[in-house]
């Protein structure tokens, strides 16, 4: 006979295994099915050509929460995160470079601008006091909307309350910053600072990283900031590499969610939410199974989940309208490449392993440069100039690649998500493909001849491999409309849907995108919550 579970969670990402560990700590019977044959979602190791692995999607990490590595025991269970020997590392065509490291950076700012190395200690100084406010709000549900007065109205008032006082306390001067950071563009409040291109480029890869926009586009600024508020092993900002790839972090997690005595099926892609009385009550599956459970956990993108999986005739109209226009659309493409030997920079020749070939190599020397990628990009698809964050993890890992070879990750920001006119991207992957390695020889000469084997994932493969709508990394988009209560909508921040027993744990919930374990942690508190209330209901 089939067994019924407390939960059933749809998706296997990182945010459905640690929202499954969770409910398997709290002895909850969980049941995750994967669509895919491997955990991992955007967060998972592959090979991708014979004796070549690397991280398919995400390729980073610095946000996931320090409390769920240590909730999880994901150290226990085989995480192992170390330090890049560089952060970042903005060479120039002509043969100029910046480099971030550990004691240098000044001076480095230093040889474009003696007054932008003078302003960097302050600058940093309001970033890093603004991601603490982003920080503290993380695992936290935001107060949410709702009607008539009841004892649910009541609470969310009073977590309102406290949110307002805790804002209250602060310093006038940090919510200014704050609120700066979540309305303002990239480029006007890194201008305000800064007059170095490449100082500036360095920041604001961060603010169109994952977001297809201009960096002067009001409310990128956000995305900066959203990118800040991470650690590696306690060094708060800081980007690393889990050894193994970021499938390693998804690993260890299933590993966690095992030992709680979640059962994980993979290969079991969900057709249908299904629902009994207006309540969801399991799922059905592609191959026509059916798993009940009490309460469903969605870690899919909302749009994906009330478009494609919920039946639409349960869902108010108003609901479903307003879904329809909820924005995903990163506009990157992602390529993993296997190498011969390390690249030989113009800027800083040589390829024996150096610090900079560990670091985030960021390819795009200015806003202005950022800024015509994205206005290419919204016209003829792609831009002759893209941007590309380059990292070889290979250089920190030696189980990537075989000895003397490497691994690369291209992160290339601002192709559109649809082409113009129609066009497929199948019928341009290849074409796209070849001008980000030629846009990488330009700085690095002899770059393309190491190329041994290649993986390009336009935004339409990132749909059809991993259900990442438009190509969106962050499940939606980080605009202030799409933000804290109002993500996925006003009324739904809470991590709990519009139907009874649907919950949202994937990035489509506050906090929004990247490997932070976030929504997933939040998500499973909120069952929880419901199912203490209703015993005390009974
Ligand atoms: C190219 C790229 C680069 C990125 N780089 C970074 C980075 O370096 N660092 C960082 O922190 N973040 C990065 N991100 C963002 C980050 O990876 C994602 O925001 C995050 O992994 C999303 O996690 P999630 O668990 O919420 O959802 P997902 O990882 O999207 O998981 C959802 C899961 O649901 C499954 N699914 C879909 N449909 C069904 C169905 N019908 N039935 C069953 N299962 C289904 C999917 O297969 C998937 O496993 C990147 C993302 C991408 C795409």
């Amino acid at each position: 006979m089939a067994r019924t579970y407390d939960v059933v969670i749809i998706g296997a990402g990182h945010n459905g295994l640690v929202c499954a560990a969770y409910l398997g700590m709290a002895g909850l019977r969980v049941k995750v099915v994967e669509r895919r044959p491997v955990v991992g979602g955007a967060a998972v190791t592959e090979e991708f050509t014979p004796g070549f692995r690397n991280s398919v999607a995400a390729y980073t990490v610095s946000l996931l929460n320090p409390k769920v590595i240590r909730d999880l025991r994901l150290h226990d269970h085989g995480l192992k995160i170390v330090e890049r020997r560089a952060q970042n590392f903005l060479p120039t065509i002509e043969g100029r470079s910046l480099l971030v490291a550990d004691g240098r950076t000044d001076a480095e700012i230093a040889k474009f601008s003696a007054r932008d190395a003078q302003r960097h200690a302050a600058f940093n100084r309001e970033i890093d006091a603004a991601a603490d406010v982003l920080r503290d709000l993380v695992l936290e549900a935001p107060p949410n909307l709702t009607s008539g007065l009841n004892l649910r109205t009541l609470g969310e008032m009073l977590k309102a309350g406290a949110l307002g006082n805790r804002f209250r306390k602060m310093p006038a001067e940090r919510l200014r910053t704050v609120y700066d950071l979540f309305t303002k563009s990239a480029g006007d409040y890194l201008d305000n600072w800064f007059e170095g291109d490449l100082i500036k480029a360095l920041y604001g890869f961060d603010a169109v990283v994952g977001n297809y926009a201009s960096p002067y586009t009001p409310g990128s600024a956000y995305v900066l900031l959203h990118h800040a508020f991470g650690e590696v092993n306690g060094k708060q900002r800081a980007w690393g590499h889990a050894i193994g790839g970021m499938g390693a972090i998804t690993q260890a997690m299933a590993k966690a969610a095992a030992s709680h005595g979640v059962e994980i099926e993979t290969g079991a892609a969900v057709r249908e939410v299904r629902i009994v009385r207006g309540r969801a009550n399991g799922v059905i599956l592609d191959d026509g199974r059916i798993v009940e459970a009490k309460t469903v956990a969605a870690n899919v993108n909302p749009k994906l989940l009330y478009t494609k999986l919920v039946p639409s005739g349960v869902l108010d109209t108003d609901f479903l309208h307003r879904m329809d226009g909820w924005r995903c659309g990163s506009g990157t493409f992602r390529m993993n490449v296997a190498l011969s030997r390390l690249p030989s920079f113009t800027a800083l020749p040589g390829d024996a392993l150096a610090d900079h070939h560990t670091a985030g190599i960021i390819m795009a020397p200015s806003l202005a440069y950022m800024d015509r990628a994205y206005g290419d990009a919204r016209r003829d698809g792609w831009s002759r100039q893209p941007i590309i964050e380059m990292l070889i993890p290979s250089t920190l890992d030696d189980t990537l690649a075989p000895p003397g070879a490497h691994v690369a990750s291209l992160f290339c920001q601002h192709v559109a998500p649809e082409l113009p006119d129609g066009h497929s991207w199948d019928a341009h992957r290849d074409e796209v493909a070849d001008l980000m390695i030629e846009t990488v020889d330009r700085y690095a000469p002899g770059f393309k001849a190491s190329v041994l084997a290649r993986q390009a994932l336009t935004p339409a493969d990132l749909e059809s491999m991993f259900g990442l709508i438009g190509g969106d990394i962050f499940h939606g988009a980080l605009t202030l409309d799409q933000l804290f209560w109002a993500r996925p909508m006003l009324g739904y921040a809470d991590y709990r849907g519009p139907l009874a027993g649907l919950y949202h744990c994937g990035s489509g919930a506050h906090p929004g995108g990247g490997v932070t374990g976030a929504p997933g942690h939040n998500a499973a508190q909120a069952i929880l919550a419901d199912r203490r209330w209703s015993v005390f209901q009974r």
